[in-house]
């Protein structure tokens, strides 16, 4: 066996595929060969990990996470915006509401009803986007769901 007949071998002595014949062949070159040694003990390491999966499935567990990412992603999407935009309305009517009286007041300047709007919207929409964006740092935080 030769080094370049490593990583496809490799998977296959993993499984427990093999020959007797193929799997002494593998398990000689791999005695005598510092650096497939080394590269077989780091499959073994991922096997361990990935537990029950064979390696040879894994390139169709890639493909269906893959297509799996877009539709979350894009519902994900979809839900953020209408979350947002529902938000942003929700916020600022309640906002107005409690404004109410404000600008019933005929005496209030156009310029500044148009400046409270702004001040309402704009609250809003950095209150939502705030939220999301801690959200966002809560979820991705790498030490949250280790288990120890
Ligand atoms: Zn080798």
């Amino acid at each position: 066996m030769k080094c370049g007949d490593f990583p496809l071998k490799s998977m296959a002595y993993i499984d427990d595929e093999m020959t007797r014949g193929e799997k002494s062949e593998f398990e000689k070159h791999v005695a005598e060969c510092a650096r497939c040694a080394a590269e077989l003990e780091k499959l073994r390491r991922v096997k361990k990990m990935t537990g029950r999966i064979r390696m040879a499935d894994l390139e169709d567990q890639e493909w269906d996470r893959y297509w799996g990412g877009i539709y979350n992603r894009v519902e994900r999407f979809l839900g953020w915006i209408l979350l947002s935009v529902g938000a942003i309305i929700t916020i600022s009517w309640g906002m107005f509401h409690a404004l109410r009286e404000l600008l019933a007041d005929p005496t209030v300047p156009l310029v500044v009803r148009f400046a409270i709007f702004g001040v309402v919207v704009g609250l809003a929409i950095l209150f939502v986007s705030v939220a999301r964006q801690r959200y966002f740092a809560w979820k991705s935080d790498p030490y949250r769901e280790v288990k120890r």
